[in-house]
């Protein structure tokens, strides 16, 4: 099957998420079919709830549909999921991991908690990076440049 990324959907999605006025973080689930089964954008101001990160809505949305474990699915998000996203990814037994920018601040894959690496981890997904990584970091410059202004 020839891959097709969909983090061009996740783009979107942050794009949504910042005209919300949330952090522009974008994610989406897709089938081993390849058809898309959900996709979010960050919702941690609006649901008033901190972990309504958009891997989080994703996954819950996916399973909703899917079940319980994502085995086989795809999630695409558009910054490094943070400890608990990652954490959620590998419950939801989530085959490919494909993120855009890194997070030295709140990244929890490449850094920081590194939770895939743990020996307590009980799934790990494969992980690609870097897919559209600038586009989805010159989001994030821009959405905090112009909180900063405001
Ligand atoms: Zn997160």
């Amino acid at each position: 099957m020839d891959f097709r990324s969909h983090m061009g959907l996740a783009l979107e999605e942050a794009r949504a998420a910042a005209a919300r006025g949330e952090v522009p973080v974008g994610a989406v689930v897709v089938g081993p079919d390849g058809a898309v089964l959900a996709r979010a954008g960050n919702r941690t101001r609006e649901m008033r709830d901190p972990t309504a990160h958009a891997e989080m809505l994703a996954i819950r949305a996916a399973c909703g549909i899917f079940g319980e474990r994502l085995t086989g699915c795809d999630l695409y998000v558009t910054l490094e999921p943070c400890a608990m996203c990652a954490a959620a990814i590998a419950a939801a037994r989530i085959g490919r991991l494909y993120y855009g920018a890194g997070d030295p601040k709140s990244g929890g894959v490449a850094q920081g908690a590194r939770v895939f690496a743990h020996p307590q981890c009980h799934h790990v997904p494969e992980v690609y990076d870097g897919i559209a990584g600038e586009a989805a970091a010159a989001l994030l410059r821009g959405f905090f440049a112009a909180r900063r202004q405001g």
